[in-house]
Protein backbone atom coordinates (compact mmCIF):
# COMPACT_ATOMS: atom_id res chain seq x y z
CA UNK A 1 0.00 0.00 0.00
CA UNK A 2 1.25 3.55 -1.18
CA UNK A 3 2.00 5.77 1.98
CA UNK A 4 3.68 8.46 2.58
CA UNK A 5 3.65 8.56 6.58
CA UNK A 6 6.76 6.57 8.76
CA UNK A 7 5.22 4.53 11.74
CA UNK A 8 4.87 4.71 13.99
CA UNK A 9 3.14 7.66 13.36
CA UNK A 10 2.20 10.25 15.98
CA UNK A 11 -0.97 12.97 15.35
CA UNK A 12 1.13 16.31 15.02
CA UNK A 13 -1.85 17.97 16.48
CA UNK A 14 -3.15 16.53 19.24
CA UNK A 15 0.07 14.86 19.55
CA UNK A 16 -2.33 12.20 21.85
CA UNK A 17 -2.58 9.56 19.01
CA UNK A 18 -0.41 6.81 17.50
CA UNK A 19 -0.45 4.45 15.38
CA UNK A 20 1.88 1.75 15.23
CA UNK A 21 1.09 -0.26 12.24
CA UNK A 22 -0.32 0.44 8.87
CA UNK A 23 -4.33 -0.99 10.36
CA UNK A 24 -4.04 1.57 13.31
CA UNK A 25 -2.81 4.30 10.71
CA UNK A 26 -6.09 3.42 8.29
CA UNK A 27 -8.50 2.82 11.56
CA UNK A 28 -7.07 6.07 13.73
CA UNK A 29 -6.17 8.29 10.76
CA UNK A 30 -7.56 7.04 7.35
CA UNK A 31 -6.52 7.41 4.16
CA UNK A 32 -7.87 9.48 0.89
CA UNK A 33 -6.54 9.21 -2.90
CA UNK A 34 -5.68 12.56 -4.05
CA UNK A 35 -5.95 14.01 -7.63
CA UNK A 36 -3.43 11.47 -9.02
CA UNK A 37 -4.81 8.46 -7.66
CA UNK A 38 -2.59 7.74 -5.09
CA UNK A 39 -3.27 6.66 -1.40
CA UNK A 40 -1.88 8.76 1.09
CA UNK A 41 -2.13 8.76 4.55
CA UNK A 42 -3.86 11.70 6.64
CA UNK A 43 -1.08 13.31 8.81
CA UNK A 44 -4.17 14.29 11.48
CA UNK A 45 -6.31 11.99 13.57
CA UNK A 46 -10.06 11.70 12.84
CA UNK A 47 -10.81 13.44 15.87
CA UNK A 48 -9.00 16.69 14.81
CA UNK A 49 -9.89 16.62 11.32
CA UNK A 50 -13.70 16.29 12.63
CA UNK A 51 -12.86 19.10 14.42
CA UNK A 52 -12.72 17.48 18.06
ZN1 LIG B 1 -5.05 14.39 16.69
Amino acid sequence: MANNIQLPHTCPHCHNVTAYTAQELQHLFGFRTNSQGHVISQSWCMKCRSGQ
